[in-house]
């Protein structure tokens, strides 16, 4: 269990909680991982920078999950996994980490509030981040129009026109649920396709309030305060769409950056891992879609972080020695 140990310095004492691990990533394979440790008796600090439950919170129906059952929704599943978490001793904690160093014998993780936690041990399972456009107007409008989760924002939306870019199967996925408020709902795909698989294609095409457009290049967000418009290149010719909002899904980027200098990340920006998550740093582990050659399913990420666990459990004891 964690104890607080006095620390001198500066002349201050602060109290320090000793824990086992840190697991950064609050998703399905951050959850697992932890829950695991917990439940073995471990003391374990989980960090998430945006919504435990990770992916899956946006997910209006979890397809290819073992529950009983066709499908589950994506917040019920996310809920249940919190609540295991909860209920084995998971201390979760709002951070987004932006830096981890590697001692012998301590891993020291940094938040972007500057609060700084150490363990022995430490799992990633930051999953993936939904890649941005690239053009102006962008960063400037986060938050402020340009969305990334339609399950977070879909009702802000009612009787407004959306703009969607990306026709992989998240975006048009994303844009199904959109279209459950909005008055119209553009798809816009750069391709002269849509790379979403044939049924999701099928569902968005014949939906009233979706049309898909392919061919088509964001060249600019525009607004002021919030997005009025999206400038855009058709052919040879540039054209102004008026929308309320922009939903961004034109691929994923691994949670790695700040990973960049500590340990092996593949030319995609994946951590490469080794047995049980191992990252050839002693005493870190990944798990989930952050990993080269994840699976990418919530059970294949659960899966994942039991076996970081196991790992990390193994690694705990052998450092004991
Ligand atoms: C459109 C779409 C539909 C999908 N549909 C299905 C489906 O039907 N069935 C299925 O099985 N799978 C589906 N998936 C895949 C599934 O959602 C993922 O495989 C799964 O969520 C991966 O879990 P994870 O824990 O590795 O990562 P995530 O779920 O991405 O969780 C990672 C978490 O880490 C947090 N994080 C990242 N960086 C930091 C940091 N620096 N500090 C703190 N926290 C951080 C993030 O905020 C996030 O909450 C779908 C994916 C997409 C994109």
């Amino acid at each position: 269990m964690a104890d607080v140990a006095p620390v001198f310095g500066a002349g201050r004492e602060v109290a320090v909680t000793r824990r086992d691990a840190i697991v950064i990533g609050g998703g399905p394979a951050g959850l697992s991982a932890a829950s695991v440790l917990a439940q073995a008796g471990h003391e374990v600090l989980l960090l998430e920078k945006e919504s435990f439950g990770g992916w899956v919170m946006n997910l209006e129906r979890v397809m290819d999950y073992p529950v009983r059952g066709e499908t589950i929704a994506g917040n019920e599943l996310a809920t249940r996994m919190i609540e295991r978490a909860t209920e084995c001793g998971v201390r979760l904690q709002v951070g987004e980490v932006v830096e981890v160093e590697s001692y012998s014998r301590t891993k020291a993780v940094t938040c972007s509030d500057g609060k700084t936690y150490s363990a022995p041990a430490l799992v990633l399972a930051g999953g993936r981040l939904s890649a941005p456009l690239g053009v102006p107007g962008e960063q400037a409008l986060a938050g402020k129009g340009v969305i990334h989760c339609a399950a977070c924002d879909a009702g802000l939306y009612a009787g407004k026109t959306v703009a969607v870019c990306g026709g992989g199967r998240a975006g048009l996925v994303e844009a199904l649920l959109l279209a459950k408020y909005a008055a119209r709902v553009h798809v816009l795909e750069a391709q002269a396709q849509p790379s979403a698989p044939a049924d999701d294609q099928e569902r968005a095409r014949a939906h009233p309030r979706i049309d898909i457009r392919c061919g088509v290049r964001p060249l600019e967000v525009r607004g002021e305060t919030f997005v009025t418009g999206l400038q855009i290149a058709q052919g040879d010719g540039e054209a102004l769409l008026a929308v309320d909002g922009v939903l961004v899904h034109v691929g994923f980027t691994p949670a790695t950056p700040y990973l960049r200098d500590l340990l092996a990340l593949d030319e995609g920006g994946y951590v490469v891992t080794g047995e049980g998550g191992a990252t050839g740093v002693s005493g870190i582990f990944a798990a989930g879609d952050i990993r080269r050659g994840a699976a990418r399913t919530v059970a294949a990420a659960e899966s994942d972080g039991a076996a970081a666990a196991t790992a990390v459990r193994r690694y705990l004891e052998e450092s004991k020695q």
